[in-house]
């Protein structure tokens, strides 16, 4: 073997396998274990993950190794992914890396990847992605946050909305609005620093009750022009390429939703309905059944893109990956609350649901809230079926 990339497929997973026995700490893997700790505990431990994985050169699987990444292929980091949900490793301290990682990587100019490439992956820095504004969301074309040049920075004015982990970010990735040619806006992409004069962030709590993400506002930010992402006025071609991305990142999904149908089943067994057990209950059995049949058939469909993304085409459907896999996830979440019925949500829902296990019900109940979310984050299950409609199937543009 000469290369991460030569190392067999059944050897790389056995090898990471070993490694997460000996690593993942057991306590961290029992269901609604990361719901037991507080918010700051819980990012300092998974961040302290991140550069172990890192440090034993299980990070950055695919990625060039100048930058910190590992050289293998995209085979491996598949199974890279899969193996870390079979293991019930923590969600990533940073869901932004495989973003924000492939756009310095591709649109960075060699300066920009030996500053940030790295430290990006080790977690040392801290990004968010300001992109979201309060008009400006699904129509990102209509934000109003401007980066005006003067010599050799640009002074950043506006407000971000829903900028996740904005609080504890060392860096943003921010569109700008950055002037007109030809009649049409131009945007730029900046990398700001967030301790830059003129900065405030102020965190949103969420539904779960966690502060995951905030607003930031940047009154006349200086930001120097070797910041610029991808060239002056480049932002929009730069964003096409980097929101697929984010797309594309939802393929790792369907290992750690048969994990949870898994927690979901227990609770069947385990709570009562209407004087029985849920398991027993025809139309429990039915929703849970039909989840089932959607998570093989997400398995499948992502088995297809992989496929199709090994023999060298670019995946044209991530709309459809994303669409599939936000409805599946929410589908799950709606069974888990009518297994647990309407108090669903309570440390101890409803006396009449009878003894269930503590760790599976707070695992649960936040991935019901947290679903709820994913049809609008990175962009949202109407607008997935409008790029479906139009570039996919070819269908008539609709009209507002
Ligand atoms: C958990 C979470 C984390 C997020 N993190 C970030 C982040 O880190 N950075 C960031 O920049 N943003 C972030 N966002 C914001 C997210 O990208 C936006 O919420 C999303 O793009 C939708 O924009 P909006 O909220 O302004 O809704 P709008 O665009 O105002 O949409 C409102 C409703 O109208 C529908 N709609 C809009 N246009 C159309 C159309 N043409 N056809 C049919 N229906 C339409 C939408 O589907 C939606 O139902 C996050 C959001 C969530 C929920």
């Amino acid at each position: 073997v000469t290369s991460a990339a030569d190392v067999p497929p059944e050897v790389f997973r056995s090898d990471l396998r070993g490694w997460l026995d000996a690593n993942l700490p057991t306590e961290w893997r029992a269901p609604g274990f990361w719901y037991t700790v507080s918010e700051d505990a819980s990012l300092g431990m998974r961040r302290e993950w991140e550069r172990e994985k890192f440090d034993a050169g299980w990070a950055g699987i695919d990625w060039p190794p100048e930058y910190g990444g590992q050289g293998g292929t995209v085979l491996q980091r598949v199974i890279y992914e899969e193996e870390l949900a079979l293991a019930h490793a923590p969600a990533s301290v940073q869901p932004q890396i495989p973003i924000l990682y492939p756009s310095i990587l591709l649109y960075g100019d060699e300066a920009q990847k030996r500053r940030f490439l790295r430290p990006l992956l080790r977690c040392d820095d801290m990004w968010c992605q300001g992109f979201s504004e309060p008009d400006a969301g699904s129509d990102l074309a209509s934000l109003r946050t401007t980066a005006v040049q003067h010599e050799d920075s640009f002074v950043l004015t506006g407000q971000k909305l829903w900028t996740s982990f904005a609080h504890i970010a060392d860096w943003c990735f921010v569109l700008a609005r950055s002037g007109y040619d030809e009649q049409r806006s131009r945007f730029t992409l900046l990398l700001v620093d967030m301790s830059s004069p003129g900065v405030d962030v102020r965190g949103i709590r969420m539904a779960n009750g966690r502060l995951e993400f905030a607003e930031v506002f940047f009154s006349d930010v200086r930001v120097p022009a070797a910041n610029v992402l991808g060239g002056i006025g480049e932002g929009w071609s730069v964003i096409n390429g980097v929101l697929k991305e984010e797309r594309a990142a939802w393929a790792a999904q369907s290992p750690l939703f048969r994990y949870q149908l898994t927690l979901l089943g227990s609770l069947m067994q385990q709570a009562q309905r209407d004087g029985q057990r849920a398991a027993a209950s025809p139309e429990l059995r039915q929703a849970f059944g039909k989840v089932a049949v959607d998570v093989e058939l997400l398995q499948l469909h992502l088995s297809e893109v992989l496929e199709a993304t090994l023999a060298g085409h670019q995946p044209r459907d991530s709309s459809v990956t994303k669409l599939f896999s936000s409805l599946t996830h929410q589908a799950l979440g709606y069974v888990f609350a009518d297994v647990a019925g309407p108090t669903w949500h309570l440390d101890d829902p409803d006396p009449l649901c009878g003894d269930i296990d503590g760790g599976v019900l707070r695992e649960l109940q936040q991935v019901f809230v947290r679903s709820l979310a994913e049809t609008i984050s990175g962009g949202t299950a109407q607008i997935q079926r409008n790029i479906i409609g139009e570039r996919l199937l070819g269908l008539p543009r609709s009209v507002a």
